[in-house]
């Protein structure tokens, strides 16, 4: 917490903090994996680098180096003595005035980290999920910047993941003002169609996850066609395959959408193949894939950086 390790109970905010109500606070997350050469973080470089890209777009300026959040990040993971765990860097705008406007204000740094299994795997990544089109649209990016993962942002996703478990789905995906796909409440969304990937970009009104960005790589490595391009709600409705994909959730098929069976209903063999390469490679089974994964180590400053 703003540069010294704090025991959980103890990490705490004042209720003046401008973030607490104005949701002025800029987040990202992250996971670490147990490999054979032990605990790893998944792309933090690029998460660390989407953190700063996220508070910049508030005029927020993070006072540390991105390399000081990835080492500590690092730490918090070793001090913890975690093997495997959820890790979510936060800066959020401090105690300074309660108007709108943040003035100058304090940007204070915390990252957590605590045990936390893929939260859509259980009913997931075998048989796929039930969502539900939510009522509710995505923000449109001319209203808030929906690349930036900010804390005010996610009311719009609390909401519609609300809606969705209330009718008894697993989650929602949330339709632009365009009537086209956006995302999950934390997720990206992809299809596949006569064997092409389709998944949609920030002009559709989404963050641009890291994992959508590892599925576009792997599609690229494996020769699939792949498409970056608005989805309709009728591509939607008629795909062969549909999964989702975010840090926390990984990869995820989609089986069913408001009741209509997508494709055979079962995850389908595209899905299937990027999950276990997913799933390889977190784990550091793929060498080639190596430079994506930051040792946790055992000392205060890692031995090998990307
Ligand atoms: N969209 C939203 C709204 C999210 O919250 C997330 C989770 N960070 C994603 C997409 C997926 O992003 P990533 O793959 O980087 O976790």
């Amino acid at each position: 917490m703003n540069g010294k390790i704090v025991p959980w109970d103890q990490a705490t905010v004042h209720v003046s903090a401008h973030a607490l109500h104005y949701g002025t606070a800029f987040f990202d997350s992250m996971r670490c994996y147990e490999t054979d050469k032990g605990p790893i973080i998944f792309r933090p470089k690029d998460h660390v680098a989407r953190l700063y890209a996220s508070a910049a777009a508030y005029g927020a300026k993070i006072p540390f180096d991105p390399l000081e959040v990835e080492s500590a990040c690092a730490e918090v993971v070793r001090r913890n003595h975690f093997n495997s765990c959820y890790i979510r860097p936060l800066c959020y705008f401090g105690s300074a005035t309660l108007g709108v406007h943040p003035r100058v204000p304090k940007i204070e740094l915390v990252i957590l980290a605590f045990p936390w299994d893929p939260f859509l795997k259980k009913q997931g990544e075998e048989s796929g999920i039930r969502v539900t089109i939510s009522p509710w649209r995505r923000f449109h990016y001319d209203m808030m910047p929906t690349t930036s993962k900010a804390s005010g942002g996610y009311l719009n996703s609390v909401l519609a993941v609300m809606d969705a478990v209330k009718r008894g789905f697993t989650e929602a995906i949330l339709l632009n003002q365009e009537g086209n796909v956006a995302e999950g409440s934390g997720e990206n969304v992809f299809i596949v169609k006569n064997n092409k990937l389709i998944t949609n970009d920030e002009h559709s009104s989404i963050l641009l996850g890291i994992t959508r960005d590892t599925v576009i790589q792997l599609a690229h490595k494996f020769g699939l066609e792949i498409s970056v391009q608005a989805i309709s709600k009728e591509a939607l409705f008629s795909a062969d395959e549909a999964f989702f994909t975010g840090t926390a959730a990984e990869i995820v098929p989609i089986r069913e959408i408001d009741e209509k069976v997508i494709g055979s209903g079962s995850p389908g063999p595209i899905t299937q193949r990027l999950q276990q390469t997913y799933t390889d490679i977190i784990h550091g089974r793929l060498p080639e894939y190596r430079e994506w994964l930051y040792p946790v180590g055992t000392s205060a400053t890692p031995s090998t950086r990307h």
